[in-house]
């Protein structure tokens, strides 16, 4: 899980992407990047650490440039070292900077063309870094001429062959020297991508958030397949490059995504509101009736509210959360200890109550046994543990880290196993019938078009992958994974 930006402006662009960069945090706390461009040359700062920790004053002078691409990074394919951080560059055949969000499946195969068929130099372990020499590769082979000439219609034709070649999903931001902005999404449009303009300046986004904040108020999604190109004399070209049928991530909406963001025609918190009134139709179907319901903060805290009107039970924030510890979901391993110190319970709402708890996933269970002991401890007389999503059973190879099958715990325990395990006392799952219902197109005062409901990816709840995945790969993943 990443974040980019880019952002073509009319004066200098570096605190902007910075604070772009910060509204697209959640996406990312392991590494931060920006590159700009001015006077024929890059400039680039990244490396480990949030945004806010990483750039000091003095990058301003560093970063100058009108034109510019950030990057936040949770590390997928690569160990999340420095040199990992992105965006990269390539000055050959010239000057080219990317940053994506996403993952490429076929990865080491990839790897082995460039090195061996196409002299192109492969120095990280990042993914990013094949889409990059693939995209130069291409831009190589065709003539110098025919770019200057006929330059939007030249990327457009090297875009297609990337997206012919690469396996996976990207949502990718890119920076061609003497060119202009490019942006591109795979031809499902598995991650979001949003684009945005104010007049004459252009900014594309992983969510609408960051657009929002920067006061982007025209926008709209690059397409699956899609390629947006901005000139140097700010000219809009795009063209749906291929196209499949769309399968967005429904994972943005339960969890990733700020709710606050609007993602392919759907606003995320409306979604998670309809995740609660769902759940609450299988709360009641089960006969469980609490006193109190209360989320698991943050990401549930929209469906524990709807879930807690629909059933006519208080809703009540009885955890509190460190907000300067990161998101459990996101940092290293063994997160029990982390959940002791980022979460404290409110006593005074637990002592002696049946409390309905509403988390937004459970993935290696970890996590919900230390919450629910934590309640319990608190004086808790029932716990019910509600999660907005069905059963996560299957790896994810579109960039989320959870990439092994051994990491799922209900991939081979039954409901009542898994209730028995985490210590709760009820556990109800969403159904994916549910998650589909929730997770649809928005009210039409939004004015916003949406799409259907089988339009997104729900691989990680039913094995239903967008793309091939070939079980070579799956073991080469999965053994990268178990050594992080
Ligand atoms: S497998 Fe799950 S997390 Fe990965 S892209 Fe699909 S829905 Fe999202």
């Amino acid at each position: 899980m990443c974040g980019v930006i880019g952002i073509y402006g009319n004066k200098e662009v570096a605190t902007e992407l910075w604070l772009g960069l910060i509204s697209l945090q959640h996406r990312g706390q392991d590494t931060a990047g920006i590159i700009t461009y001015k006077d024929r040359r890059f400039h680039l700062r990244k490396g480990k650490g949030t945004v806010q920790s990483f750039f000091t004053s003095k990058d301003w002078n560093i970063l100058k440039g009108k034109i510019g691409i950030g990057h936040v990074r949770y590390p997928t394919i690569g160990g999340g070292d420095p040199e990992d951080a992105q965006p990269f560059y390539t000055n050959s055949p010239f000057g080219i900077a990317i940053a994506h969000n996403g993952n490429v499946i076929n990865y080491q195969e990839l790897k082995e063309l460039l090195v061996r068929e196409r002299r192109r130099h492969i120095n990280t372990s990042n993914d990013v870094e094949v889409i990059l020499n693939l995209l130069a590769s291409e831009l190589g082979r065709a003539r110098q001429s025919s770019l200057l000439q006929n330059g939007v219609n030249t990327i457009f034709e090297a875009v297609k062959r990337v997206m012919e070649m690469v396996n996976g999903s990207y949502s990718c931001v890119c920076f061609i020297a003497g060119q202009g902005l490019l942006a591109f999404r795979d031809p499902h449009g598995i991650k979001p991508l949003k684009f945005g303009w104010k007049g004459k300046n252009f900014c594309f986004a992983s969510e609408s958030v960051a657009l929002d904040t920067l006061g982007y108020r025209e926008m709209r999604d690059v397409e699956p397949g899609e390629a947006v190109f901005i000139d140097l004399n700010r000219e809009v070209s795009s063209k749906v490059i291929k196209k499949l049928a769309p399968r967005h991530c429904i994972f943005e909406y339960i969890y990733f995504a700020r709710p606050d963001s609007i993602i392919d025609g759907v606003w995320v918190y409306e979604a998670r509101f309809r995740l609660g009134e769902e759940l609450a139709r299988r709360v009641k179907a089960r006969g469980i009736k609490p006193d109190v319901v209360m989320p698991v903060p943050d990401t549930a805290r929209t469906t524990a509210l709807s879930l807690a009107q629909a059933l006519g039970v208080p809703y009540r924030e009885g955890l509190i959360k460190n907000r300067y510890i990161g998101r459990t979901f996101i940092m290293p391993r063994d997160s029990r200890k982390i959940v002791q110190h980022k979460l404290n319970p409110v006593r005074c709402e637990i002592e002696g109550k049946r409390v309905l708890l509403v988390d937004d996933s459970i993935v290696r269970g970890s996590t919900s046994r230390a919450i629910i002991s934590l309640v319990r401890k608190a004086g808790a007389r029932a716990i019910y543990f509600a999660s907005s999503s069905a059963p996560l059973k299957h790896p994810c190879f579109y960039g989320i880290d959870m990439q092994t099958r051994q990491e799922f715990m209900a991939r081979n325990k039954r409901v009542n196993e898994i209730q028995n395990e985490i210590g709760a006392d009820e556990l109800v799952y969403q159904s994916i019938e549910g998650m589909l219902r929730a997770i649809k197109p928005s009210s039409p005062q939004s004015g916003i078009s949406g799409r259907q409901s089988s339009s997104y990816c729900t691989a990680c709840f039913n094995g239903d992958y967008p793309t091939r995945i070939n079980p070579e790969e799956i073991a080469r993943i999965e053994k990268e994974r178990i050594e992080l």
